[in-house]
This record gives C-alpha cells, structure tokens and sequence, in this order.
C-alpha cells in the first residue's frame, strides 16, 4: 500500500478509508496516542494504537522519534484541535530510537541547544516551520521574477575580480599549502595556480550580471556568496545566499520600485502558502515576548508585522534628509546620538539606520542618494550635485528589527566617469576589463539591487539570529559540517 503525506491526510475531503503513514514518533501518551510527524507540515496526525492487541515489546518501541509505518482508517477525531485521527490496524516500527539518548525531546529547546545540534535540530517543530518558509520564499523568488520574464543568470563562484570586498574575500588555491611555489620576488607564484592567477570566492555576482543584463534586458542571480566577515553578528553568515537583479534602462526609481514590489510579493506569497506554519512561529514568538519587560515586547504580532509591510508603502528619504533627522533627534531621552557627525559624509552606524526605522519612521525604509565617498566605484554620481558633496544614486532598504534587508544603486553608464573613477580609487582597468566594455558598446541606464536572502527568511519567520534560518550556517570559528 502506499503511503499518504500527513498534509494529505489532514486535507482530506472523506473519511473511512483505509490509508498507510509513515513519519516519526514525535510523542506517545497513554499506550495509546502517537503524534506523528512526517515534515509535510508543521501539524502531527494522532494515531490511535489498539494497545491491547499490539505485544508490550512494540509498544515500548515507539519512543520520540523513532520512524513508524501505521496502517488503518482515517476517522473524524474527538479530540480537540485535530480534524482526522487515524484508528490503528498494523503498525510496523522502522528505524527504533533510543529516547534516552535522543537530544530532540518534545520539549522547547533553547535556540542555542538548537544550534549545537545543527544536524538533529530540523526535527523540532521550529525548524521544520522555519525550512518550509525558507523554501517557500525561494520558490517565490522565482516565480516573481520568471512571471516578469527575467532570466536567471548564475554568475561564477569562483571569480578572478577582486575590485569589490578586498579584506572580506575567501580565496580559492590549488596549490600545495605546504610547498607553495615562489616567484623572482619571493612572493607566492600565482601563475603556477589552477586558473593561472589569483582566485576567490564572489562576494557578489553583480559586475558579472551587468554584462548580462546589457544583453538580455533584465536578469537576476539568486546563489551562494561568500564573505570572510570577522564580526560575530546575528545578521551575517559567511556563507548566504544573495538575491541580485539588474535590468537595462532602469533607473533608480524604477529600481526602487522594483525592490519594494518584489518585496510585498514574496512576503504575500508566504502569507498565502505557509499558513500553518506562520502561526505557529507567531504562537512561538508571542510566548518568548511574555518572559520580557512590557518596554520591550514588539507592538506588533507577527502576522500583523508582515501585513503592515504589504499595506504600506516603505519611506523614502534622502541621505541628507536622513542625517537631518538623526542630528535633531534624542534617541535615549537627553542624549544625542554619540558619534553623529555634525558632519554631513559619514556612513551611518546600524544604531541609527535601526533608529530611523524603528523609532522615527515605524516602517520601512529606503534611504536613497549617499555620499559619493562612502559607496562603490560603479555607482552612478548624481548630476548637479555641490563640490564636496557628491551623492551616488545609491540606496538602502533597512527593515524594522533587521536593518539592512537590500543594497542597490543605479550604475555609472558612462565610460569615462567610470574609468576617471576607477584611476582615482587605484582599481585596476585591465583587470575589468570586460566590465568597462559594458560602457563601451551600447552602454545605457542600467540599475540593480542585492538582498541577502537570509535577512528576508529572518524577518518574515520573525527571527532573530541569521544562524536560525539557514540550514548549516557558517560564522567565525564554526562549519563543523
Ligand atoms: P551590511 O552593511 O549589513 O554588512 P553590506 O552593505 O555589506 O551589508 P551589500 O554588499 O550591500 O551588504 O550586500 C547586499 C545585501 O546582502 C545586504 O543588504 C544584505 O541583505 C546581504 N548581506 C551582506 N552581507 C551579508 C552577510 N555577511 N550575511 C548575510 N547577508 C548579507
Ligand atoms: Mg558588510
Ligand atoms: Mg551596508
Ligand atoms: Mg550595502
């Protein structure tokens, strides 16, 4: 007989029939009820075991989290919360568990028990929820994208362009770490290297898909990126996954618009398909805010959290309007900001993007036009703009609870600004070479953006530690496998 999934069964429009499940143990009261759990949805079915007739030895092999096979007939339920039980007729145990041993009891672990058992952890009831709203949000990914006929580009893992993340990048060799051949100068011989010269891992696929986008129209990359970051924050991996689209003839408006847009799809998309899931995660999150001081428990729920962002149209303000409004303000009562710079051209502190958005503005935001200075060599310098305060048509949407969620700008399409640029900042022509050829034959406006997708997992599962939302997340001093 073939097995049902659990969501089947639960979704079923008629009963009495005799079905098979198969899943795990998650627990057995009485002798009698197993709740069983295949990951198909965040909810068990209650299997009801014929204790009388089943031998004591079965019996007492079904332990938390031990893999069963029940056959019988799905029947309406008595008990509450459950639509269908299923009334047991053969139960087979196929993979035992020793429940004394087994780290993943029924209980609520901490998250940090969680994450030193990276590899059993997908079994609590959390986790399971978190990687079905993971996958859900990367299908919608696609399904945004691929519905607006973008096509999906996947830029090179292993790149030889370093202008972008010096300092961040993990690189890549071939060679023979004990015995590393030398040049003339005494230096490592990176000719003898595999690709002949020196690699790394990206840090971004963007230069790479602009050339892409300047034939194809609109692309998007959606893959691994990787940064060597020193700092052990609860918003940066390693090893996360990037969002990047860009498309021609966009400018930074339509490129704003398009990121607010593929925001509010992607998270409507997981209001709409991960239901069960939400509520639970919401159901989590609202008894954690009860151990905290009433000062800081959220204001809103979580699915309220993400209606609001769908039904409001995130801020717009200009970095000078943004440094206007945090010189003026008193964050803690009678303090100013600390270290806000009189001093229009400083990059903003996370404490004051975090204040923009959760005190001043209470939604998101994108702050648009930087310093030229505190930006990418490829951003476009806006025209008319003051000696001494040159802005790039940069932005940044910073999200309530996260902060940075996406990084964009529209690019510097002419040539000779570019390369004036790139002489100024001492990066090396030759190198991007095949860069500067974009602006060379048919250059035009072009525009893009890059979201770490784990800081949008972050914010619509109600998260708060990027190591939560990925599967095997590497940080400093931690890839155990
Ligand atoms: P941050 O200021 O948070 O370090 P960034 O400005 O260095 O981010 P960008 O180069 O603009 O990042 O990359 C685009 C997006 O990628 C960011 O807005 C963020 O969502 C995501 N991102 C960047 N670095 C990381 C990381 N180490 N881990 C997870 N996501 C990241
Ligand atoms: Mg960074
Ligand atoms: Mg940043
Ligand atoms: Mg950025």
């Amino acid at each position: 007989m073939k097995h049902t999934k659990v969501r089947d069964l639960l979704n079923s429009t008629t009963t009495l029939q005799e079905v098979n499940a198969k899943g795990w143990v998650r627990t057995f009261r009485n002798n009698q009820f197993i709740a069983l759990n295949d990951g198909s949805t965040i909810n068990n079915i209650q299997c009801v075991v014929d204790f009388e007739n089943t031998p004591e030895e079965t019996l007492k092999r079904i332990t938390t989290g031990a893999a069963v096979s029940v056959i019988g007939t799905l029947v309406e339920s008595k008990g509450a919360g459950q639509k269908y039980e299923i009334q047991v007729s053969k139960l087979e145990i196929l993979g035992d568990s020793d429940a004394e041993k087994f780290p993943m009891q029924p209980k609520k672990h901490s998250l940090e028990f969680l994450r030193e058992n990276a590899h059993l952890r997908v079994r609590t009831n959390a986790f399971g929820a978190i990687m079905r709203v993971r996958s859900v949000l990367s299908y919608a990914v696609h399904k945004y994208f691929q519905d607006k006929g973008f096509v999906y580009v996947n830029t090179p893992i292993i790149t030889g362009a370093d202008a972008e993340g010096a300092g961040e990048m993990f690189q890549v060799t071939s060679l023979p770490l004990d015995n590393l051949p030398k040049n003339e100068e005494g230096n490592i011989d990176f000719k003898k290297d595999f690709f002949g010269k020196h690699t790394n891992l990206t840090v971004s696929g963007q230069l790479e898909g602009e050339t892409f986008a300047m034939a194809l129209g609109q692309i998007y990359t959606f893959g691994p990126t990787f940064r060597a970051e020193n700092s052990n924050t609860s918003r940066h991996l390693a090893e996360f996954w990037m969002i990047e689209p860009e498309v021609a003839f966009n400018d930074l408006d339509d490129n704003m618009d398009l990121a607010e847009d593929f925001i509010q799809y992607v998270i409507k998309y997981a209001l709409d398909h991960c239901k069960d899931d939400l509520k639970f995660l919401e159901g989590r999150l609202l008894e954690e805010e009860k151990s905290k001081p009433q000062a800081e428990r959220s204001e809103m729920a979580l699915l309220e959290k993400l209606n609001f962002v769908l039904e409001n149209n995130f801020k717009r303000v200009s970095y000078t309007e943004a440094i206007d409004i945090l010189r003026d303000s008193t964050p803690n009562k009678k303090k100013k900001f600390q270290y806000l710079i009189n001093e229009w051209g400083a990059d903003l502190q996370s404490e004051h993007e975090r204040y923009l958005v959760e005190k001043h503005f209470k939604c998101p935001v994108i702050l648009y036009d930087y310093p030229a200075n505190i930006k990418a060599f490829y951003m476009r310098l806006n025209d008319n703009t003051e000696p001494g305060r040159e802005t790039v048509r940069a932005m940044d949407i910073l999200f309530p609870g996260i902060g940075e969620i996406v990084g964009g700008s529209e690019r510097e399409e002419r040539y000779d600004v570019l390369v004036q640029k790139m002489e100024a900042l001492g990066i090396d022509k030759e190198e991007l070479y095949w860069y500067l050829d974009t602006r060379r034959f048919g250059s035009a406006t072009h525009a893009g953006f890059g979201l770490g997708f784990e800081r949008l997992v972050l914010f619509v599962t109600g998260m708060t530690n990027i190591r939560d939302v990925i599967p095997f997340p590497r940080t400093p001093g931690s890839a155990e496998f």
